[in-house]
């Protein structure tokens, strides 16, 4: 459901720029409204998320998809924690769809899906891994990294009921934005995937704004 937001961008206060193959990791409060940008269209934001205060409960799948009988996340959607309780809600969304089935990429998915000599490539996993090392003050390990969402990726089900990586259908400038509903840790790896279409094959830069 596209909504648009009437937040304005330069009453935001932070306002960071990611590059492809970059990572952020930051802390929201609860009531704050997060923004994620796709500045240049086509690309993937793999996100994670926490609750702030006992990181053992954290964004799940399964919970909110259930929560809201679809596959897709758009506007309207309530992001739910693996204790069944609402996290975020999304509040606004000029993308349209958003997919949290298609997991992200990691080394050994890569050579699964396209070749053995794509192993060394950068993947959504290892930026994790390496926020994760770099930031011991959150108290997250690499068990903690789980389920995600990917913002600006489509993954449409066919009729058969399987999945296909398909071209995107965010453009420059789409937006998705979220409310926190508890204090909240944002783990987002900009993707830097060259292998399929969700990106363009071109890893572009996203941004991040929070009110
Ligand atoms: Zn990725």
């Amino acid at each position: 459901m596209i909504k648009e937001s009437l937040l304005n961008p330069a009453e935001a206060h932070v306002q960071q720029q990611i590059g492809a193959g970059d990572y952020w990791l930051h802390r929201i409060e609860k009531g704050q409204t997060l923004r994620i940008t796709d500045l240049e269209g086509n690309q993937a934001a793999d996100t994670l998320f926490f609750n702030a205060d006992d990181t053992a409960e954290r964004y799940s799948m399964s919970d909110t998809l259930r929560g809201q009988h679809n596959v897709f996340l758009t506007a309207g959607s309530v992001l739910r924690s693996n204790d069944d309780r609402p996290m975020l809600t999304i509040v606004a969304d000029t993308c349209g769809r958003h997919d949290t089935l298609g997991g992200a990429c990691a080394t050994e998915s890569n050579t699964v899906r396209y070749d053995l000599e794509k192993r060394h490539m950068h993947a959504c996993r290892d930026s994790w891994m390496l926020a994760v090392a770099e930031h011991p003050e959150y108290g997250l390990t690499r068990r903690d990294i789980t389920h995600n969402i990917n913002f600006f990726m489509n993954v449409p089900v066919t009729h058969e009921g399987g999945l296909t990586f398909a071209d995107g259908i965010s453009a420059p400038g789409k937006y998705v934005e979220l409310v926190a509903q508890m204090n909240i840790l944002v783990l987002i790896s900009n993707c830097p995937q060259l292998n399929n279409p969700c990106n363009g094959y071109n890893p572009t830069p996203i941004l991040v704004s929070v009110w």
